[in-house]
């Protein structure tokens, strides 16, 4: 079994050791958390003073203009466009996912006026599920929306199927979907396909334009470390600009936002997904947290991710056999950046080990997850992290009947 020496002899070579200076962190907490909330950067805090104290306190109204805060949008997203494989001007960055799910969802259904079916995920996240369902209640014709098991896709794949709409990476067991794979499957019946890259997006290479996906979304808060509700991006494939129509729109989305037409002519671009004023404090933040990828490319951090998670599930059935069962797909072209262990107590395992100075999360029912975000995660903290998992199932503190009431989050 690799010792702790083995880790640090690998941190010392670590080509992306250095990026751990660009993140806020307490030397004393090993942060397995990065695909819930990542962590402030100094460039986000930079960003977000020059912007508060400069362009919002000293340029008022003028920022809008002399700032640029008009484009935000649309800049963020083609800064953000490189790390799914879109291009310049095929991706925004706007709303919070769900309301960008809807804003696809509605669309899309409008280019196949002549079906009637939606397939998701029975294990998607509840918000893609509840959102899917609202706009198919709310379409001009009856929607079918279907939550089946993703293994049985083919079988429901027929020419009724408007669009399909997955989650690539699973929030629960960090199961990673084939996206080319699946896409041309969809395609082959004639329907449209929407993926949500939540725990994709800066985690794991993606290559919308390669897997020739319509449509994407996805949010900024877990692996691109925008910060606490940060806004979300959405993806359009090119092809389908100034085709697929905004079903929200708003007076920024309009051409001439500033003529007050009441008739709505949808701007170029992406700019006709907008609607609202951009937030733009939060996109600051966001701004600056992407400029670690000026460092780094998605290879990178994928090919740390997998050894980081890989040694985390050699460590764990090493020291702790028969303890936790394995969610997570061993394979590395199934798996995300996350590891998830299954256990009876695992909110208590999660509470005890938050105690201890690791901090994961709980899914219910029964999922300890641990994400695994390589740039700024070292090789010791996945070994000092096994270390005190097991110091917490050996001593039984998981079992404290204080873990017995759940938190709002947890
Ligand atoms: C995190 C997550 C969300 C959250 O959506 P918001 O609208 O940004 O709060 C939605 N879907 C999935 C799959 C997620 O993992």
């Amino acid at each position: 079994m690799i010792t702790r020496d083995e880790c640090a002899a690998l941190d010392a070579v670590d080509p992306l050791a250095p990026l751990r200076e660009e993140f806020i962190l307490d030397d004393a907490t090993i942060y397995l958390d990065g695909n819930s909330l990542g962590p402030l950067t100094r460039s986000a805090r930079e960003r977000v003073a020059t912007v508060v104290d400069h362009e919002w306190a000293e340029g008022l109204v003028s920022s809008w203009n002399a700032a640029g805060w008009m484009a935000t949008p649309t800049r963020l997203g083609d800064r953000l466009a490189p790390l799914i494989g879109a291009h310049v001007g095929e991706v925004l960055v706007a709303d919070t996912l769900t309301i960008g799910l809807a804003k696809l969802i509605g669309g899309a259904l409008a280019l196949r006026r002549d079906r009637h079916v939606i397939l998701t995920d029975i294990a998607n996240f509840h918000s893609d599920i509840y959102i899917v369902r609202a706009v198919a209640h709310f379409a001009d014709r009856d929607i079918v929306v279907k939550t089946i098991a993703r293994d049985e896709l083919d079988a429901h794949l027929d020419d009724d199927v408007a669009l399909v709409m997955l989650t690539h990476v699973d929030f629960r067991t960090g199961e990673m979907l084939d996206l080319a794979e699946v896409t041309s499957r969809v395609h082959a019946v004639g329907a449209l396909m929407l993926w949500d890259f939540a725990h994709s997006a800066g985690a794991v290479p993606l290559d919308v334009t390669g897997a020739n996906v319509d449509f994407a979304a996805g949010c900024t808060y877990k692996y691109l470390n925008g910060g606490p509700g940060s806004p979300g991006f959405i993806y359009v494939r090119a092809a389908f600009q100034g085709v697929l129509e905004n079903p929200l729109p708003g007076w920024l989305g309009h051409a001439r936002p500033f003529d007050f037409e009441l008739e709505y002519t949808p701007a170029s671009g992406m700019q006709a997904f907008v609607t609202s004023s951009p937030s733009i404090v939060a996109l600051a933040a966001l701004d600056g947290a992407l400029d670690v990828w000026k460092h780094v490319t998605t290879d990178d951090v994928r090919a740390k991710s997998l050894v980081l998670s890989d040694l985390f599930i050699d460590l764990v059935e090493a020291r702790l056999a028969g303890v936790f069962g394995l969610a997570t797909p061993r394979e590395h072209v199934r798996r995300g950046s996350q590891v998830s262990l299954r256990h009876a107590h695992a909110y208590g395992v999660v509470q005890a080990l938050i105690e201890h100075g690791v901090v994961g999360d709980f899914r219910d029912p029964d999922i300890a997850r641990f994400g695994f975000t390589p740039l700024y995660l070292r090789y010791v903290d996945v070994y000092d992290a096994v270390e005190r998992l097991v110091e917490v199932v050996e001593s039984g503190a998981h079992l404290s009947p204080r873990f017995a009431v759940r938190q709002s989050v947890t």
